[in-house]
């Protein structure tokens, strides 16, 4: 057994309430046992009950929350909204905001079209923790993002401690397959290559592609200086 997310071998297997998970020591991440994963026909009924929640004045709300503290980028930008749900409220929010927006989601809005564009902001809001191989998925969003693009995500920071984690709610919703500690993001932009811009707890991680390469040539710069 591997971790989902970083691939070091032999994570931690521990029990709560019955149920298994693996807990990574190098990255962090708590992935649900895969015996466990939901069906896929349960997971999409559950997605299916969230369709009211976005007339729900608290939802929206929540989803304004995120919008607001997004990066600052211009109207016309090209932003990816990743597993938009059922009712892509979060799509529309962004398009009232100006912005050229892609939605993908594997029940409602399938395609791999975006899998063939580059994007300048990227938005997985509630997402990653229903993400059954998260480094396969957010490897192939960071290879999404234009040069200084910017990837947001939120989903909720998970506990350190056994005693906790047995008790948080979040990990109940029987479609939520995975979790991450504040520090697996750490872990994360470093294997994708992305800045950690912001990491506020209890729920929201933003990562940038860089402008710079590693010893300080600005991307594009180099091209020229191959060519010269
Ligand atoms: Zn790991």
């Amino acid at each position: 057994m591997t971790c989902r997310l970083c691939g070091a071998p032999d994570p931690r297997r521990f029990f709560a309430r019955g149920k298994g998970y693996l807990d990574c020591p190098q990255c962090g991440y708590v992935g649900l046992e895969p015996t466990l994963f939901p069906r896929r026909d349960d997971e999409c009924a559950r997605y299916l009950l969230h369709k009211n929640d976005s007339a729900d004045i608290g939802y929206r709300n929540f989803l304004e929350t995120f919008v607001k503290a997004l990066p600052k980028i211009a109207p016309g930008a090209r932003v990816l909204d990743f597993g938009s749900g059922p009712v892509p409220a979060l799509s529309d929010m962004l398009r009232a905001r100006g912005f050229i927006v892609t939605s993908y989601d594997p029940f409602f809005a399938p395609g791999k079209a975006w899998r063939r564009h580059l994007f300048d902001l990227i938005v997985a809001h509630e997402v990653a923790e229903h993400l059954r191989f998260p480094g396969r998925s957010l490897g192939a969003l960071a290879g999404r993002l234009s040069i200084g693009g910017w990837l947001a995500l939120r989903t909720r920071f998970a506990p350190d401690s056994d005693e906790e984690f047995v008790r948080w709610w979040y990990r109940e919703d029987s479609t939520h397959v995975g979790f991450f500690r504040a520090r697996s993001f750490v872990f994360l932009a470093g294997k994708l290559g992305l800045e950690l811009e912001e990491l506020s707890a209890p729920d929201r991680v933003v990562l940038r592609k860089p402008r710079k390469l590693p010893g300080g040539v600005t991307q594009g710069e180099g091209a020229a200086c191959a060519r010269a």
